[in-house]
């Protein structure tokens, strides 16, 4: 379980990965203020959301959608933004698309199709990311670096969602040059993508375990939960 003291507060924490992002943007000559913070919520309460708000903290990532929709609806009017991170199936698009602000697991074109199908008209477009399957691990969701290409230009094209760029979970590794070889490949995919047209401007990969290396190698959003909050116990 999270321990509560003081020093250790949802809000220390917050300062620590901000400092520590803060650090890795320098030592790897990404210019300041170049890689977001997205604060993962999932299994934690909308009261722990409200901790990291009161922290200044605006961006906030959800795994489950069943989990997430009352914390959503909790927290009204305090201009959060939300991202829907985890898996997604096609009877949740509806709800992502009413309730969303990001998507960044989107794999397949039927789901695009179906998130850009309900996206309501008068809301501004759903930002969207790619996952990619970067180490081609079939247990894992992703479109594999091959294929990606003929399914950017088709999302790309839907009108009520915005391509914004690429999401990975790489292969687990524990140095950091493996998992920058893992990062190293996303970014060369986006570049190719925007060297053949398309404009993406946004790499969502590192987590608690790997942000340094990602950093390094171009993330501009990175998804950050246990740092955060602590350990999860699922
Ligand atoms: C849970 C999760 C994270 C955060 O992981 P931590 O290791 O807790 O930082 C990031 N991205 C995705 C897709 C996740 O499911």
């Amino acid at each position: 379980m999270r321990n509560n003291s003081p020093t250790d507060s949802i809000q220390a924490r917050l300062d620590a990965v901000r400092q520590h992002i803060a650090e890795a943007e320098r030592r790897h000559g990404r210019p300041p203020g170049a890689v977001t913070l997205l604060a993962v919520s999932k299994a934690w309460p909308a009261a722990d959301i409200l901790a990291a708000v009161e922290a200044g903290q605006t961006r906030f990532g959800e795994s489950y959608l069943q989990e997430a929709l009352p914390k959503i609806a909790a927290l009204p009017d305090k201009g959060l933004e939300w991202h829907f991170i985890g898996p997604i199936q096609s009877n949740k698009t509806k709800n992502i698309a009413l309730h969303f602000d990001w998507v960044h697991g989107v794999d397949r074109l039927s789901i695009a199709e179906r998130l850009s199908a309900q996206r309501p008209p008068h809301m501004p477009p759903l930002n969207v990311c790619l996952q990619v399957n970067v180490g081609n691990e079939p247990q894992k969701a992703g479109v594999s670096v091959k294929e990606l290409p003929v399914l950017a230009n088709a999302v790309a094209a839907l009108p009520h969602l915005k391509l914004r760029g690429l999401m990975a979970i790489p292969p687990q590794a524990d140095n950091i040059e493996e998992q920058r070889r893992a990062f190293r490949i996303v970014r060369e995919a986006l570049e190719r993508l925007n060297g053949s047209g398309l404009a993406l401007d946004t790499l969502s990969m590192g987590m608690s375990g790997d942000m340094e290396a990602a950093i390094a190698e171009g993330a501009t959003l990175v998804r950050i939960g246990s740092a955060i909050f602590g350990e999860r116990i699922t």
